[in-house]
C-alpha cells in the first residue's frame, strides 16, 4: 500500500510557474524603479529664494515644464560651492550629481511666472539674463505609479489565493487554478505495475487487456470499422484493485498515464472544475496515445439534480457537463482512454455511461476466497516466511477482505514478527495481524474488571453456541474476548456463505444467532448489558427490511418501500400511519420470535455455553477447530465454504456478496 501511495505524488516540476517568476520579476522592477524615482527628487523652493538666487546670479539654466506648471532650476558650478546651497545638496541622496537640476520651484500658471521673472530680472542687464527654456514632460512617472499600483493590487490578491488554495504545488496558485491536477506518470516516470501484480480479478482483468490492446494497436480494431471505446468504468468498493488495474493497464501498454480522482476538479471558485476538465483532455490529446484514470468519479458524476436543492450545485453540474462534453469531443481514434473508478455506480449521472462514453463497466468485487489467496501469494512474495506459513488458512480467516486490507495483514505481520525479533514470520504473526486489522489494535492497558470480562464470555460464546446450532447461520471462524479498539470488547468472526439469495429462514437464523449473545447474559446473569448495541442495531436493520423492502412479512404483504430513485431529501413515507404502525408492530413481533427462539436454544445448549465461556476465559481466542474439540461437530451436513474450497481447490470462485463483518459488540462504556 505503501508503494501505492508514493506513486500517487505528481511528479516534480511538470509545469513551472512562470507566471510567479514574472510577477517576482515585475515586483522587483516596481521596487527599484520608486527607490530611484524617490532619489531624484529634487527640494523645492520658494519665490523668495529664487528671486535671492536670481539676484546673485548664481543660475545657470532654468527649464520650465509646462504640463507640470513647475520651474527646474540648474545652478552655476562655483555656485554650488556656497555654504547655502552645499547644506541642501549634501542631504539629497547619494547619485545626483552636480549636473542638476538642482532645485525646483512651482508656478502658479506660466504667464504669471513670465511676468514675475520680468519683474525679478528688471535690474539685470539683457546680456545676464537667463533664459527660460520651456519644456513638455509626459508624465511618466504618474503613468508608472498607477501601473505599480495595479501590480501590487495583483500581487496581493495573489498571495491571498495561494493561501486559499493551500499554496504549494502547481495546483495551488491563482494563475494554474483551472489546471487539471492529474499526476502524469510518463517516459521517465513510468508506471510499473503489471497484469502480473494484479492478482484475481480475472474478468476484469480479460476486459481490461483488450483495452490494452486498442491502445497498442488501434489498426487491428477499426480496420473492421468498428470503434474503440472511449471509456470504460471500474465498480467495486474501496481497496479492491481499482486503481492497481488501471496502473496495470498504463504499465503494459507503455503509455503515458494521467491519474487524478474526481474531487480534485471540485474547488470553491466558480468554473474551474470545468476549466480543469478542458485543461486535462488539453493535456491528454498532446500525451496520445494515453489513459486518463479518474479515481472517484461520483465525485462529480453524481446524477444532476439528485441530492441537491435546487440551485445548490451548478458548479458540479457544470464540471460534469464539461466532463461530456469533453469525451463527446475527442475522436474514437485519438488514442486516449478514460477509465473511472467509484464504489456508488447507483449515484452516477445516466449520462455518464451513455455508449460513447463509459460503455463498458467492468465490475471488481470483493475476492472470494480463491481471489484472497492469489492476493496473498502477491503480497507475500517479498516476505520472509516461516514453514508453518499456509496462504489457504490465512485466504480461510480474512473473509470479507479486499485486496488492500490483505496487503495491510502481510505488513502488519511483517512488523508484528521484527519487533518480535523473529528472522521469519510465522502464522502467528498472521493470526496477530488479522486481529489487529479487523479490530484495531489490542488493548492491553484497557482494564475491564473480571466481571466486566465474564460478561464478554458469556455473551461472544452465546454467539457461539447459537450459530453452532442454527442450521442456516454462517459458520464460525473464530471468537476473540481480547478487548480491541474503541469499538469492541470481543467478536465473533463467521465466514459467510456465497450466496446473493437469502430465505426467510437463513434471515431468521441470522437474526437468532445475532441475539445469542445478549440471550446468553441474561441466561446466565439475569440481567442484560449495553454490550448489545451492535448486535441489536443489525437485527432491527434486518427486521424492518424483512418486512419493508424484501416483502416478507404476510400482514404487509408482497410490498417494497424501496425507491431506487430516491432522492437523499426525501422525507415522505410513501404509506400511511397505520400501515406504519402496522410495520412496527410486525418488525416486533419478528424480532421478538428470534429473540425467544435463541433463548430456548441456549437453555438446551446451556451446558455447551458454559464449557465454550470457560475455555474463552481461559484463552481469550477460540478458533472453528477448538469448537468442534469441545462441543463436537456442528449437526448438519453442509459443508462449509472453506471445506469446499479446499477440496474442490478453487471450485467456489463466486464473489462473496455478503460482507463479512465481524460481529463485534460495543463496550459497555460506549452507550449513556
Ligand atoms: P481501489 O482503487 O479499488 O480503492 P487500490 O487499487 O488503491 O484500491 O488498492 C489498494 C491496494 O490494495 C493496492 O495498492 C494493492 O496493494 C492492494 N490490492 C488491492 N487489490 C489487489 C489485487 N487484486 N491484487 C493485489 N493487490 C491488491
Ligand atoms: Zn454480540
Amino acid at each position: 500500500m505503501d508503494r501505492e501511495r508514493k506513486d500517487k505524488n505528481p511528479p516534480k516540476g511538470v509545469r513551472p510557474n512562470y507566471q510567479m517568476w514574472i510577477i517576482l520579476a515585475l515586483v522587483a522592477v516596481i521596487l527599484g524603479v520608486s527607490y530611484f524615482s524617490r532619489i531624484s527628487e529634487v527640494p523645492e523652493i520658494q519665490v523668495s529664494r529664487f528671486t535671492d538666487m536670481v539676484e546673485r546670479k548664481d543660475i545657470k539654466k532654468i527649464v520650465l515644464i509646462k504640463n507640470e506648471e513647475q520651474i527646474e532650476i540648474t545652478l552655476k558650478a562655483e555656485a554650488l560651492q556656497n555654504s547655502i546651497y552645499k547644506n541642501d545638496l549634501e542631504k539629497r541622496p547619494l547619485g545626483l550629481t552636480d549636473a542638476g537640476p538642482h532645485y525646483r520651484m512651482k508656478i502658479g500658471s506660466i504667464d504669471k511666472f513670465y511676468e514675475q521673472y520680468d519683474q525679478i530680472t528688471k535690474n539685470i542687464p539683457r546680456e545676464q539674463k537667463v533664459d527660460i527654456q520651456v519644456d513638455n514632460r509626459s508624465d511618466y512617472t504618474g503613468l508608472f505609479w498607477n501601473v505599480a499600483f495595479l501590480f501590487l493590487l495583483v500581487f496581493g490578491f495573489w498571495i491571498l489565493m495561494r493561501r486559499m488554495t493551500g499554496g504549494g504545488g502547481p495546483g495551488g496558485q491563482i494563475f494554474n487554478i483551472g489546471k487539471s491536477k492529474a499526476a502524469l506518470f510518463d517516459a521517465e516516470n513510468k508506471v510499473k505495475i503489471t497484469f502480473e501484480d494484479v492478482a484475481g480479478l480475472d474478468e476484469a482483468k480479460e476486459e481490461i487487456k483488450e483495452i490494452v490492446e486498442f491502445l497498442k494497436n488501434p489498426g487491428k480494431f477499426t480496420k473492421l470499422g468498428g470503434k474503440i471505446p472511449k471509456g470504460a468504468l471500474l465498480v467495486g468498493p474501496p481497496g479492491t484493485g481499482k486503481t492497481l488495474l488501471a496502473k496495470a493497464v498504463a504499465g503494459e501498454a507503455g503509455v503515458p498515464f494521467f491519474s487524478l480522482s474526481g474531487s480534485d476538479f471540485v474547488e470553491m471558485f466558480v468554473g474551474v472544475g470545468a476549466a480543469r476538465v478542458r485543461d486535462l483532455f488539453k493535456q491528454a490529446k498532446e500525451k496520445a496515445p494515453c489513459i486518463v484514470f479518474i479515481d472517484e468519479i461520483d465525485a462529480i458524476g453524481r446524477s444532476r439534480g439528485r441530492g441537491s436543492m435546487p440551485g445548490a450545485n451548478d458548479e458540479r453540474e457544470n464540471t460534469l457537463n464539461s466532463l461530456l462534453v469533453e469525451m463527446d469531443g475527442f475522436a474514437t481514434d485519438s488514442g486516449v482512454i478514460i477509465l473511472a473508478a467509484t464504489n456508488r455506480p447507483d449515484v452516477l449521472d445516466s449520462a455518464l455511461m451513455r455508449p460513447g462514453r463509459f460503455d463498458r463497466q467492468i465490475s471488481i468485487d470483493k475476492p472470494d476466497i480463491a481471489g484472497r489467496e492469489h492476493i496473498f501469494r502477491v503480497h507475500l512474495k517479498p516476505i520472509k516466511l516461516a514453514k508453518d506459513v499456509d496462504t489457504k488458512k490465512l485466504a480461510a480467516q480474512t473473509p470479507g477482505f479486499a485486496g488492500a486490507e490483505i496487503a495491510n495483514v502481510c505488513n502488519e505481520a511483517a512488523l508484528i514478527a521484527a519487533r518480535r525479533d523473529k528472522k521469519e514470520v510465522e502464522m502467528q504473526d498472521f493470526h496477530d495481524a488479522i486481529d489487529r486489522v479487523i479490530g484495531g489494535l489490542e488493548k492491553k492497558t484497557k482494564i475491564i474488571s473480571p466481571e466486566e470480562k465474564r460478561i464478554v464470555a458469556y455473551h461472544e460464546a452465546g454467539h457461539a453456541v447459537a450459530g453452532w446450532f442454527l442450521e442456516h447461520a454462517d459458520p464460525l471462524v473464530k471468537v476473540s474476548i481480547v478487548p480491541r479498539g474503541v469499538a469492541a470488547l470481543g467478536y465473533a468472526q463467521y465466514l459467510p456463505k456465497e450466496q446473493f439469495l437469502y430465505q426467510t429462514e437463513q434471515l431468521m437464523d441470522e437474526m437468532s444467532m445475532t441475539f445469542g449473545g445478549r440471550a446468553a447474559e441474561e441466561i446466565v446473569f439475569g440481567k442484560i448489558s449495553t454490550g448489545a448495541l451492535s448486535d441489536l442495531e443489525r437485527i432491527t436493520k434486518m427486521a424492518y427490511s424483512m418486512v419493508t423492502i424484501y416483502g416478507m412479512n404476510d400482514k404487509i404483504g408482497n410490498i417494497s418501500f424501496f425507491d431506487s430513485k430516491q432522492s437523499e431529501y426525501n422525507f415522505n413515507k410513501p404509506y400511511s400511519e397505520a400501515t406504519a404502525e402496522r410495520i412496527d408492530q410486525e418488525v416486533k413481533k419478528i424480532v421478538d420470535t428470534a429473540y425467544d427462539r435463541t433463548k430456548q436454544l441456549l437453555i438446551l445448549h446451556r451446558e455447551h455455553l458454559e464449557i465454550i465461556a470457560k475455555e474463552l476465559l481461559e484463552k481469550e481466542i477460540l478458533f472453528q477447530s477448538d469448537l468442534e474439540r469441545l462441543i463436537g461437530k456442528r449437526p448438519f451436513s453442509h459443508q462449509t465454504t472453506y471445506e469446499k474450497f479446499t477440496s474442490a481447490n478453487g471450485a467456489a470462485a463466486k464473489p462473496e456478496e455478503k460482507p463479512a463483518e465481524p460481529v463485534a459488540d460495543s463496550p459497555a462504556e460506549s452507550k449513556a
